[in-house]
Order: C-alpha cells, then sequence, then structure tokens
C-alpha cells in the first residue's frame, strides 16, 4: 500500500475536534485506566446515550476502583451490568480484575493479552489512558475506513493495515476520538453528512457513501419457542443459575423447548417475545406448583436482587401482573 500524505485531514480533524468533538464525554475527562477501559467495554456494543444516562455511573458507584471489582463476587457484577445485555463483556471485566489485580497493565501488548480485549479496545485504553500512538478499529472507524478508500470488501488485516495508513501518530488522542465521532454522528450507517465531515477532501466514497462496504445479505433471525416455566411453594419461585455461553452467571426461570401443558395444576400466566442478536424467543410463561427437583426459590425481593436476563424480567413482570 502506497504512503500518501494527509496532512489536510489531519489538520482538518483537529479543528474540528476543537470545534464540535464530544470533549465533555466522562471518560474523556479522566486519566484513570480502568474508568476508560470500563467506557471502551459498555461502548463495544451500546450506544454512548445508553451507556451515559443508564450504566457508567452507576456501575462507578457501586465499584469505583478496578480492585473494588477484583474483590467483588461475579454475581454482583452482572448485577450491575443488568440490562445492559452481551453478559460475557461482565465476566471478563471481572475476570481480568482478578487476573491483574485491579491494576491494567499500561501496553496495549500487554493488555490485548487480557479476557475480553481485543486489539482495538488494547489500543484505545493504550492511547487513551497512557499516550500510546496506535490507531482504533472499531466497527464506526471500519465504515469510515471503506467509505474513505472506497472500499467494497476487505479482510480485517486489509482495514488494519488502512487504519495505520490514515492515522495521525503525532496527534493520536485526537485523531482516535474523532474517529469515533465522525463515525457515530456524521459518516453514519444511513444518512453520512459529508459536507461537514473533516475527511471529505480526500474521502473517495463521498460521492455515493452507501455503497461501502458492500451490503451482506439480511439473514431473518430464526425463533425459538420455549415454555418459561416457573416453580412455586409459599409465596417463593424457583431459578437456577445460568451456565450457557450467552447468559452464563445470570438467574432465571426453567425454560424448555417442549412440556406437556395439559396438567389441571398448570397456569398459563401469558406470552411474551424477546429479541436477542442471533434469535428471537417466543416464551409461554406457565407457573406450577413445586416440584421436588428444585432447590433454590425464591421470593419477589429477593429476586429483585439478582442478576436477571432481559427476557426473565419480562416472565418476572407476567408474574407480577398476575399476582396483584
Ligand atoms: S466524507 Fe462522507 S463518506 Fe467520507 S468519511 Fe466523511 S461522511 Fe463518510
Amino acid at each position: 500500500m502506497k504512503k500518501k500524505s494527509y496532512k489536510t485531514i489531519h489538520q482538518n480533524i483537529l479543528t474540528w475536534y476543537k470545534q464540535h468533538g464530544r470533549v465533555t464525554l466522562p471518560w474523556r475527562n479522566t486519566t484513570s485506566a480502568y474508568e476508560i477501559y470500563l467506557s471502551e467495554i459498555m461502548l463495544q456494543q451500546t450506544q454512548v446515550k445508553t451507556v451515559l444516562e443508564r450504566f457508567y455511573f452507576p456501575f462507578l458507584k457501586r465499584f469505583p476502583t478496578f480492585k473494588d471489582v477484583a474483590s467483588a463476587p461475579i454475581d454482583d457484577v452482572l448485577k450491575a451490568w443488568e440490562g445492559l445485555g452481551y453478559y460475557t463483556r461482565a465476566r471478563n471485566l471481572h475476570k481480568t480484575a482478578q487476573v491483574t489485580q485491579g491494576i491494567l497493565p499500561s501496553s496495549a501488548e500487554k493488555l490485548e493479552e487480557l479476557s475480553g480485549i481485543g486489539k482495538s479496545t488494547a489500543h484505545a485504553v493504550a492511547c487513551f489512558a497512557f499516550n500510546e500512538a496506535l490507531p482504533i478499529l472499531d466497527a464506526n472507524v471500519k465504515r469510515i475506513l471503506y467509505r474513505f478508500f472506497s472500499l467494497k470488501k476487505c479482510t480485517t488485516k486489509e482495514l488494519w493495515a488502512y487504519a495505520y495508513k490514515l492515522f495521525d501518530k503525532d496527534n493520536a488522542y485526537i485523531y482516535n476520538q474523532t474517529m469515533m465521532d465522525i463515525g457515530s454522528i456524521i459518516c453514519t450507517h444511513k444518512n453520512p453528512n459529508c459536507t461537514v465531515c473533516p475527511f471529505e477532501s480526500g474521502c473517495q466514497g463521498k460521492s455515493n457513501p452507501l455503497l461501502y462496504p458492500e451490503k451482506k445479505a439480511k439473514k431473518t433471525k430464526p425463533t425459538r419457542k420455549h415454555y418459561m416455566v416457573i416453580y412455586h411453594q409459599n409465596k417463593k419461585y424457583a431459578l437456577r443459575q445460568n451456565e450457557s455461553k450467552l447468559l452464563g452467571g445470570l438467574w432465571g426461570f426453567e425454560q424448555h423447548e417442549t412440556f406437556d401443558i395439559t396438567s389441571k395444576n398448570i397456569t398459563q400466566l401469558g406470552v411474551f417475545t424477546h429479541h436477542y442478536t442471533h434469535f428471537r424467543l417466543d416464551a409461554n410463561v406457565l407457573l406450577i406448583p413445586k416440584e421436588s427437583v428444585h432447590k433454590s426459590y425464591f421470593t419477589l425481593d429477593e429476586i429483585e436482587e439478582l442478576a436477571l436476563s432481559g427476557a426473565d424480567r419480562k416472565a418476572l413482570s407476567i408474574l407480577k401482573t398476575y399476582l396483584r
């Protein structure tokens, strides 16, 4: 790949960031590697607005330092993560806190060895917390690169080469923050606003940005039909801790693909739909008197203290409506 000078664009970026950069974001106003890393992990699958308004501050209030995360039980970390989804992130955060004893390493190379920290996150934390001059490559940055270089298809390795090519190593912090800002507010999926973009002068895709990257055929999500079974005794309800990769560590009601609902002891409470990334769950919620195999029964107040998945929260809400 031939190296080209992007001096004008780099200058435009500095000017743009000064005028429009989201400089008030709390993770841009701290030198704490933990707070920066936490924001990077939360923002991996969640929008800035949601993280800012609902999760970032309560999490830091509950765990002011990374050592607090390390010494907490995983159940407490999952509870603070409840509603944010993609719970592997919380489990990896906890594991990383324990492995590092609450002190993050200061180089991208060492950060990348930790659970749940990929190359781009390692570069972001190393750049924002420890001033290491490295480019990032999250989903927003990828979209900018595809368009800037008018690329239809690219491997991750090739995209990294483009990321380094356009990178301003002399102003790494501002460059990376601007990439994040432009990707989320200007070079958006559906409505790129090229006229106000600092990359515009060199952008090869600006005449038709939506051509890049080439769209993949949309897959329809499969539907899983499950029975959610709530066993009860003496105003207590049975839950078990999930062991699946998707929801490991979270508490939930029993789920079955098939269930004999003809028994006269069964109360059908209602149905709901819940969307996961890769499938849609259609659930039929049943209430059934205690079965001997269930060991963990909780009152409604006790359930509030547990970390539940979004689907289990919906089932709980249906149960509460029934009990009212
Ligand atoms: S000029 Fe347009 S297509 Fe190019 S990076 Fe900016 S917003 Fe995206």
